[in-house]
């Protein structure tokens, strides 16, 4: 019979002793300290009686959804909201028991996974309750669930005038096996100058929540800002709010930033090679840069399949002993180059930081949102797979 050679024997072994290898330098350090002073900052600013409930959706925002999750938990957050129900089953096999809330709503066929990791998801339309209900019958159990009205958002949950419908629905067809764990909106201006449309969303979701009250039904938790109506709408953190960019330490932009709150992410690579150039090279693709004087150029293991975007070729920097090096010519798939003409010691394999502290230098998610025209969130949850978190 056909016996593998010896070296590909020897190969297969290799590779069974490479879970974790690690040959490339670029990493993200998640600071859970940090993560856990930032839940106790929110707590502070809402005060004691209002939940948290830590957005831990998008892997936590790049940060690592079951760590940063365990992290929120352990510092007093009372439960954690996702996306997608997929990201709850994560945080379920990873052996969280808290309350999640699944902000995406019941995907049709995900029903009966909800009901069996005792998910909570968000529910705007008959259908959702109709789906919950049998799926929690048949499993004998009751599914919580947390109406959202679209108060001028555009996106999920259901108009106010198509609510009364909605808890009809649950009244009437549904309140055997559904149980009404919440009522929501979502804020869409609350970052922005102009308060009137936060005033106006406000002002719905409290005459929503006497449609609620006529019918006798009695939400456990009214919730509503996110992390902008925490520094904006101090008079709306009703039962519980749900911060998400706050607890990674920025603000949707720099003006809401919540004071106290602190980046808990580093990202991090080293020098691959230090090259000498004359001047007149071009450098990269396409050789949108050249260079206007002999130079050494610093070789760095990152590119935009890292999530380090392409757009912000010749406008972002990099920390390497202190300086802010700029990143020269077009930032490639797996590389960029930075000048390091002004940084003499450097040398092949010096840590180079794009995203954190070094000395008195420093780079965070705004400067990067700046120079690659995107906004924080994009930042943070930019980073790719390919970066291991640690
Ligand atoms: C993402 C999200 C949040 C958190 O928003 P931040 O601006 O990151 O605080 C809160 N609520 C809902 C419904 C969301 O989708």
């Amino acid at each position: 019979m056909h016996e593998p050679p010896d070296n590909q024997r020897a190969y297969l072994g290799a590779v069974e002793r490479a879970d974790g290898f690690l040959a490339r330098p670029t990493v993200a350090n998640v600071d859970t300290q940090t993560l856990m002073a930032n839940v106790r900052v929110v707590q502070r600013a809402v005060g004691d009686g209002v939940r948290v409930l830590a957005v831990v959706k998008a892997d936590a925002y790049g940060h690592g959804a079951v760590r940063a999750g365990r992290a929120f938990l352990d510092a007093g957050a009372w439960g954690l909201a996702v996306s997608l129900v997929e990201e709850g089953v994560q945080l379920r096999a990873a052996g969280i028991t808290a309350p999640i809330v699944v902000l995406g709503g019941a995907s049709l066929g995900s029903e009966p996974m909800i009901v069996a990791c005792g998910l909570q998801p968000v529910v705007w339309e008959p259908g959702h309750l109709d789906r919950l209900a049998a799926a929690a019958r048949a499993a004998d159990t009751r599914c919580p669930v947390h109406v959202q009205v679209d108060t001028g958002m555009g996106r999920l949950g259901c108009l106010a005038t198509e609510l009364p419908e909605l808890l009809d629905v649950f009244t009437e067809r549904c309140a055997d096996a559904l149980e009404l764990a919440g009522a929501m909106t979502h804020l869409a201006c609350a970052d922005e100058q102009d308060p009137e449309p936060t005033r106006r969303q406000l002002a719905g979701f409290k005459r929503a929540l006497e449609t609620f009250s006529t019918r006798g039904l009695d939400p456990t938790m009214r919730h509503v800002n996110n992390s902008a109506g925490i520094v904006r709408a101090t008079d709306a953190h009703y039962d519980g709010v749900r911060p998400g960019i706050a607890l990674y330490g920025f603000g949707a932009v720099q003006d809401v930033h919540l004071p106290g709150v602190a980046m808990a992410i580093e990202v991090e690579s080293r020098l691959v090679g230090v090259r000498e150039l004359p001047a007149g090279s071009g450098i990269s693709y396409g050789h949108t840069q050249t260079l206007t004087r002999d130079s050494r150029l610093g070789v760095v293991p990152v590119g935009y399949e890292d999530g380090y975007a392409r757009s912000m070729s010749g406008q972002a920097f990099m920390l390497v002993h202190e300086h802010r090096c700029p990143v020269v010519g077009r930032i490639t798939m797996d590389t960029c180059m930075i000048d390091l003409t002004d940084v003499p010691e450097a040398r092949s394999g010096d840590l180079v930081t794009l995203m954190g502290e070094q000395g008195s230098q420093r780079i965070d998610a705004y400067d990067l949102a700046r120079w690659a025209g995107v906004i924080p969130y994009e930042i943070l949850c930019g980073f790719s797979k390919r970066v291991p978190r640690r």
